[in-house]
């Protein structure tokens, strides 16, 4: 039979346009449709503004550090409207590139909501089209517990985009999202709280990292409590927010922000109408090659709850495009030693095993610990501090870990991410020859194991 396309991705997100862009150029009839904006989470309401917001907030201490190194500075202002419009533009910016990378690529834009038919068709703006395969690249969306009153509170959907600059926020959560947001409305000076349910933020972190982080914060004046969670939020007679914990404790805050997970955006995606099947927790199921149980039916990204992340949907998404369209060139996904940031105030950067991971796995390990003040710190008042940290197994002597929370870890832990790949061994990092002065050189400099 023959197919309006080879390919109907719906979705024009990380996953899907990099899946189209790829499989147009490796000679395939492809389409995509989306049904909100150009470049999907990341570059709308995801990585890119909230990358933004993160410089924005960091201007706070490169002010009031400036002095010790001579600068005088009038009292700094920061205006969020400015903030918030120059970074729209700059995303409006960015949805045109992508237009421009979709259509210079030969893929036809379905510019509406996607909803699949049967396995081989899909519906858009009232326009039937067939295609030999379909990719859901749907992405995901923020998940808030119902509580009553929760209607009162926002996710970062609503955040990027607020009118001002609220002056008490109440952070929900305790993985990525609330923990760059935190330090996102703290830094650009609101009186910030951020409440998580358990014992300490960022569960699945090296315990040293979510400690140090959890210091730094506090010495910065944000107010972190956890063990606490809502049960209502009522919106009171001035348009303030009151708060009521489980344990009967009451906060006030004008904005509310949940940041307690994505489920997969699967709405009116017309999946009744297939034999795809969903998982456990509700994400799309799909075998090692993104297949679903559909035959003709694929998925990847956040879609499919495996590791929400930008690079990782790209990945996949170069590999849907490469097993279809170019078998030859396939290679899969692998999933070990993936590197992360969390763009938090100091950052964290980390790839590979946690100590905790390590130890459960198995192996023996010895740990390496660096606690320094920054250079660039030493002629200011700021008392922060930077921690790295390697996990190594002491009996093949392999890096099996790395992680720091401090400036510029991101950017540090993506090279460090190459090495762990390529098997690096402690010996191997010992040998390198370090940059000087530099913070990252302490990652070739740790020499004394903590613990074993
Ligand atoms: P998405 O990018 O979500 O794209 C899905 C697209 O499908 C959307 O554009 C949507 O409108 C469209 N769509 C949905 N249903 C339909 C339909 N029926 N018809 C047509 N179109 C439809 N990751 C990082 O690596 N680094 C970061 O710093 C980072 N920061 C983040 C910050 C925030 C606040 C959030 C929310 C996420 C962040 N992420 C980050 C995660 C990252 O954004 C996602 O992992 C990534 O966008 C997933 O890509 P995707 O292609 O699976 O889906
Ligand atoms: P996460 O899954 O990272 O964290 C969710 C947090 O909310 C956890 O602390 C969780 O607690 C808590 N939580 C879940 N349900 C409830 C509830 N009912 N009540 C109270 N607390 C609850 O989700 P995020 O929303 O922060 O981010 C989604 C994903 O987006 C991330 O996992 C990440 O993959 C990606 N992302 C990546 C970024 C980056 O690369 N820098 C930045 C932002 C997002 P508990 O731990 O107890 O389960």
């Amino acid at each position: 039979m023959a197919y309006d396309f080879d390919l109907y991705v719906i979705g024009a997100g990380s996953g899907g346009v990099r899946a189209a862009r790829f499989a147009a150029g490796f000679g395939a009839k492809v389409a995509v449709a989306e049904s909100r904006y150009l470049g999907g989470t990341c570059v709308n309401v995801g990585c890119v503004p909230k990358k933004l917001l993160v410089y924005g907030a960091h201007f706070a201490e490169d002010f009031e550090q400036a002095s010790g190194f001579g600068w005088g500075l009038d009292e700094a202002q920061f205006d969020w409207p400015t903030l918030i419009a120059n970074k729209d533009r700059e995303i409006n910016r960015l949805n045109g590139i992508y237009r421009n990378l979709l259509v210079n690529s030969g893929v036809t834009l379905h510019e509406g909501h996607a909803k699949i038919v049967d396995p081989h068709q899909v519906e858009i703006n009232g326009e039937r089209f067939t295609a030999k395969n379909i990719l859901i690249a749907t992405g995901g969306w923020p998940q808030i517990p119902e509580i009553p009153g929760h209607e009162h509170a926002i996710s970062s959907n609503q955040a990027f985009f607020l009118k001002e600059l609220p002056k008490r926020v109440l952070v929900v959560g305790g993985g990525y999202i609330a923990v760059e947001f935190a330090g996102i409305f703290h830094g650009l000076g609101a009186k910030t709280t951020l409440l998580y349910r358990g014992e300490l933020f960022l569960r699945g972190f090296d315990g040293s990292v979510r400690k140090h982080l959890q210091e730094e914060l506090t010495k910065r004046g944000m107010d972190l409590q956890f063990n606490a969670d809502i049960e209502r939020i009522e919106k009171q007679a001035d348009g303030s927010l009151k708060v009521t914990l489980k344990d009967g404790f009451q906060l006030e805050a004008d904005c509310v922000f949940y940041a307690t997970g994505r489920r997969p955006m699967l709405d009116n995606l017309g999946l009744e109408n297939t034999g795809v099947k969903l998982d456990k927790k509700g994400f799309v199921e799909v075998d090692e090659l993104y297949q679903t149980a559909e035959p003709s039916i694929l998925a990847l990204g956040d879609v499919i709850g495996r590791v929400q992340l930008t690079p990782v949907a790209l990945a996949e998404g170069m590999a849907v495009a490469r097993r279809l369209f170019k078998p030859e060139q396939y290679r899969p996904v692998d999933y070990k030693m993936i590197p992360t940031a969390v763009f938090s105030l100091p950052n964290i950067g980390t790839v590979g095993l946690t100590e905790e991971e390590a130890r459960e796995a198995g192996h023996e390990v010895q740990i390496f610990e660096s606690r320094f003040r920054p250079m660039k710190l030493t002629l200011t008042e700021c008392q922060e501090r930077t921690l790295m940290k390697l996990v190594v197994d002491a009996r093949t002597d392999k890096v099996l870990g790395c992680h720091m929370v401090g400036p510029d870890a991101g950017e540090i832990v993506q090279g460090l991410a190459i090495a762990l790949k390529a098997g690096a061994t402690k010996r191997d990092f010992d040998e390198t020859i370090g940059v000087h002065p530099t913070a990252a050189e302490e990652f070739v400099t740790m020499r004394t194991p903590v613990a074993g």
